[in-house]
């Protein structure tokens, strides 16, 4: 096999995989080196996404929140079930199963495409070589025209909160606990704390999260996030906002941790913690002395608007680089860079980059918040429509929530559109389909949605700002 190149990616994540997918249908000669080793020792491609994340995260919220409504909700769809019991053995099997018939997908795609996928470390040496380091220790120096790093991110971790994988963990070891946790602690009331506490939380733990911050979900509509809070509280998830924990410890088959707020100093006492206070650009050993590649102060590879690095042929793209850390966000910067390398028309609209938090409701959201579109000075107006006058979240028993835009007031240009309610994650696509196009409120009132549809709640708050919903009374 040659060993030279003309893309070489370094990290098969959401990223990586896609950029050397479109290289191949490019038409360039690519190989993939990644490095992932699951718990058990195998390697696998996919990255955290597919290994650590978004699929085996997705999984259990799927199979939680399915086991919470057999218990609480079938029964008013008068489906009446006996003694509903959790086998959570067999949920984290189909878990895995999910996550090993995803990342062995890429390979198959990798195969089609044309692309090389070689398992090890790769570090970028000087020139546009990279030297991949197999497992045994053996290794190999490929040559490369063009060199894309996509070597994603890891979990924070606080030093007065030490990890040891069993009692103090990170997301990860969250998604494979083989016993529901009684009391459950999670550091960080960002998306992670939030969908994880949600998983543990149906399965039965009593879960505390404790937030620095004294705002809860700053990076929301504030509309949107009060409403989340609510929901959470009812569920029965403790968050605890401007919570700062000093210090925490195991002690036997416990985790004694304490905490501030404006009280004073907390103490409490879990069987497991997680730490979920956000991630870090992961580039332990990828650059040798020389290549020219600069990191930014906090860690991230420094890229410009294309991806491009300070070193001709080197790109970075995803987690490792500036912007969301969002597996979309990673897809398709990759796609850009490998058309970019060939040739071809390549750009990333980051001004309009769904986000997803798959609780139950969920919450999406693309563009500005109102109170972004406020501070800018921009005269906006408002339009919301409630899942309650939504005949098909009704039928679902989901009548909770809201869809809400965001238009500026001179030219109708639909700003930010928000939604928190059944499938919003679904119901985002339509925003950011309309956003990318410019689309203004007026658009999508004229646009005919299907009835008795979740969608038309997007209808309806577009006809809210002018004061025109039909379903629901204009405010
Ligand atoms: P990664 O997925 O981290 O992949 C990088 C790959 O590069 C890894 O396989 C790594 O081993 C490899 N690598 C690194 N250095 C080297 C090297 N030197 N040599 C060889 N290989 C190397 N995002 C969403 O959009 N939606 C979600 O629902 C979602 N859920 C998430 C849930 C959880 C619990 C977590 C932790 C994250 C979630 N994310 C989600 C975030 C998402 O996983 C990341 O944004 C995404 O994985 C980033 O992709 P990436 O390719 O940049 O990096
Ligand atoms: P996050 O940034 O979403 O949330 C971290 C939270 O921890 C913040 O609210 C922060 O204020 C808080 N925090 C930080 N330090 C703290 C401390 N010492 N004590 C208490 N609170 C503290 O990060 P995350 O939840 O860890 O997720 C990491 C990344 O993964 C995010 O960037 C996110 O985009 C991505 N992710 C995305 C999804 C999704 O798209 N659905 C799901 C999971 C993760």
């Amino acid at each position: 096999m040659s060993d030279s190149f003309d893309v070489v990616v370094i990290g098969a994540g959401p990223a990586g995989y896609p950029a050397a997918i479109r290289a191949g249908q490019n038409k360039l000669s690519v190989a993939c080196v990644d490095e992932w080793k699951n718990f058990d020792g195998t390697y696998a491609f996919g990255g955290t996404c597919l290994n650590a994340g978004c699929i085996p995260s997705k999984a259990l919220l799927e199979s939680s929140e399915l086991f919470q409504r057999a218990k609480d909700e079938f029964a008013v769809h008068g489906i009446k079930l006996g003694d509903i019991k959790l086998d959570l053995a067999a949920m984290q099997k189909r878990r895995a199963a999910i996550v090993k018939t995803m990342t062995g997908g890429i390979t198959a795609l990798f195969k089609a495409n044309g692309v090389v996928g070689i398992q090890g470390h790769g570090q970028l040496l000087p020139g546009n070589k990279v030297v991949v380091t197999a497992a045994d220790g053996s290794q190999r120096t490929l040559q490369a025209k063009n060199v894309i790093l996509a070597s994603g991110s890891t979990p924070i971790r606080l030093k007065t909160v030490p990890h040891d994988g069993k009692f103090i963990v990170d997301s990860w070891n969250a998604l494979e606990f083989d016993a529901v946790p009684a009391r459950l602690g999670v550091i960080g009331a960002g998306v992670i704390g939030l969908e994880l506490g949600s998983v543990w939380r149906r399965l039965g733990s009593e879960v505390t999260v404790l937030e620095a911050l004294e705002n809860f979900l700053p990076m929301v509509d504030q509309t949107i996030a009060k409403e989340a809070q609510r929901h959470f509280k009812k569920q029965g998830l403790d968050i605890k906002l401007g919570a700062k924990v000093l210090r925490a410890e195991v002690k036997g088959a416990a985790v004694d941790l304490v905490y501030a707020d404006a009280q004073g100093e907390h103490q409490l006492q879990v069987d497991k913690l997680v730490v979920a206070v956000g991630r870090r650009p992961f580039t332990e050993g990828l650059l040798a002395e020389g290549t020219g590649v600069e990191l930014d102060a906090r860690g991230f590879i420094q890229v410009d608007d294309h991806c491009r690095t300070g070193t001709t042929g080197v790109w970075a793209v995803g987690d490792a680089v500036r912007g969301p850390m969002l597996a979309h966000k990673g897809k398709e910067e990759g796609v850009m860079v490998a058309d970019l390398i060939a040739g071809h028309f390549g750009e990333v609209n980051y001004k309009v980059i769904p986000s997803v938090i798959y609780t139950a409701p969920e919450i999406a959201w693309v563009g500005q918040t109102e109170e972004q579109v406020k501070a800018s000075g921009r005269a906006y107006k408002v339009g919301a429509f409630p899942f309650a006058a939504s005949g098909r979240a009704r039928a679902m028993e989901a009548g909770q929530g809201m869809a809400k835009i965001v238009a500026a007031k001179d030219d109708d240009e639909v700003l930010g559109i928000h939604v928190i309610g059944p499938m919003a994650g679904e119901l985002i696509g339509e925003a950011v389909l309309a956003m990318e196009y410019s689309a203004s409120t007026e658009d999508i009132q004229r646009t005919m949605h299907a009835h008795p549809t979740l969608s038309e709640a997007i209808h309806e708050a577009a006809l809210a700002v002018d004061k025109k919903a039909i379903d629901s009374i204009n405010r």
